[in-house]
């Protein structure tokens, strides 16, 4: 049995808790820690990394996205995206590949990619506990009991301030009574590796197909490095329950019967059984802090409702995160006033993808297919990307994370 005294404690080590830590090491403040899983470990997701990915790893350190993301095997680039239409025919937004340009998109299994940013946590700021599970919070006064355990021991950890970056099934959001599933905000979904799917675009394009099977989402098919690919789809809680769907029967359906992909996995070899994992949208916004407590990542459900990217949006947390606890430490009090704007700060990339998203839903649940393959043949989406693009890669090179 332990006892840590600590005044600040992570839970979870994903990407939302793992830049929490390192942005508080960076700003020399010390913390706890813990995650359940040992490093490496698995994480059900569709292995995109976006910009926003990138964005954040330059504002921790530059030399870590020029000499260890993009010249390392594990990411493949993706140099653009493609919307698939019919059989023969996809709707593309290309970049010219660059050896040492940024890619649009880069894809790494999260199992390489979590461990990549766990295996830098360490540090004279960060006490990293893994393979220790939370099992009970509660709250005495100003001071919280973390009670855990680990194979060896019970530990308890005694904090002023608790950061709950543990995922969707997060400990620290049923304590804090925010757990409730608003299956309208809710997505659940599927990802199967799969090797020697044809088709796939030279450049590594992520490809997103939109049948009419899948309101409101899409099936992805998203290549890793070694020929290897990650297959998926989601769909909205609501929708599955309304109509009784099995999302695994439909998403073996559109690989084995569908018209329009389905040869393409003919000569393909499935890697694993499809497994499954939940998404919580932003636009299911939560109390995203409290006395004592600020949640980060899908624990704050700050996944992008119109793309379902997860990861960047649980980056950029982690650094608002960070940003507030310092203020807090620096006026040594953690009660919720301190923390008031965290919300905004964190949503208000969302909000427009929000708006979108709650407009599409109440529209008509096909709309969002509809429009996305509508929109993606016109020429005005490619104006737009080209025009763009080069502004976003600026952005993700140079431009630290305004709180
Ligand atoms: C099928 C699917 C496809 C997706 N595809 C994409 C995509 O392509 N791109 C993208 O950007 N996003 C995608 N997402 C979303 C993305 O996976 C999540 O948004 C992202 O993982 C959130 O990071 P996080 O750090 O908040 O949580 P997590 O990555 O879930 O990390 C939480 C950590 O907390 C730990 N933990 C949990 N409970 C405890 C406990 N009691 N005690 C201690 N530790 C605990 C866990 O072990 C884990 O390490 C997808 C999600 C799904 C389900």
């Amino acid at each position: 049995m332990s006892n840590i005294d600590a005044s600040i404690c992570i839970i979870g080590a994903g990407p939302a808790g793992a830049i929490t830590s390192l942005f508080l090491s960076k700003k020399k403040i010390p913390h706890v820690i813990v995650d359940a899983a040992n490093f490496p470990r698995d994480k059900v997701c569709g292995d995109a990394l976006d910009l926003k990915v990138l964005r954040v790893l330059n504002q921790l350190d530059p030399s870590i996205v020029a000499n260890e993301i993009l010249p390392n095997a594990n990411f493949a680039k993706a140099w653009g995206c493609s919307v698939i239409v019919s059989k023969d025919k996809k709707y593309n937004l290309d970049l010219d590949p660059s050896p040492n340009g940024y890619p649009f998109f880069m894809t790494c299994k999260r199992a390489y990619f979590d461990n990549f940013l766990a295996q830098k946590i360490a540090s004279p700021y960060a006490l990293f506990l893994q393979g220790t599970k939370v099992k009970k919070l509660s709250r005495a006064g100003v001071k919280w009991k973390i009670e855990a355990s680990n194979e060896q021991e019970q530990i308890t950890i005694n904090a002023d301030l608790v950061v709950g970056a543990d995922g969707d099934h997060s400990a620290v959001l049923r304590s804090v009574g925010e757990r409730k599933i608003d299956r309208v905000h809710y997505v659940a979904a599927l990802r199967q590796y799969w090797k020697g799917v044809s088709g796939l675009n030279p450049n590594n394009h992520i490809e997103i197909y939109l049948p009419k099977s899948l309101p409101l989402a899409y099936l992805w098919i998203f290549p890793l490095p070694n020929g290897e690919a990650n297959v998926g789809c989601g769909l909205q809680s609501e929708l599955i329950a309304k109509k009784k769907i099995d999302l695994k029967k439909l998403f073996q359906e559109l690989i084995n019967e569908d018209a329009v992909i389905a040869d393409r996995f003919k000569n393909a070899t499935p890697l694993e059984k499809p497994v499954g994992w939940g998404l919580p949208f932003a636009s299911g916004k939560r109390r995203v802090y409290g006395d004592g407590y600020l949640l980060t990542g899908d624990a704050a459900a700050m996944i992008c409702p119109t793309t379902g990217e997860g990861v960047g949006p649980a980056m950029i947390s982690g650094v608002i995160a960070a940003h507030y606890i310092e203020k807090a430490v620096q006026q040594n009090r953690f009660d919720k006033e301190v923390f008031a704007g965290y919300d905004t700060a964190i949503y208000k990339r969302l909000e427009a993808d929000i708006k979108k998203y709650n407009l599409l839903r109440h529209l008509w649940p096909t709309a969002y297919n509809s429009l996305i393959r509508i929109f993606s043949g016109l020429g005005i989406s490619r104006y737009y990307f080209n025009k763009n693009v080069d502004k976003w890669i600026e952005t993700a090179k140079s431009k630290p994370i305004e709180v």
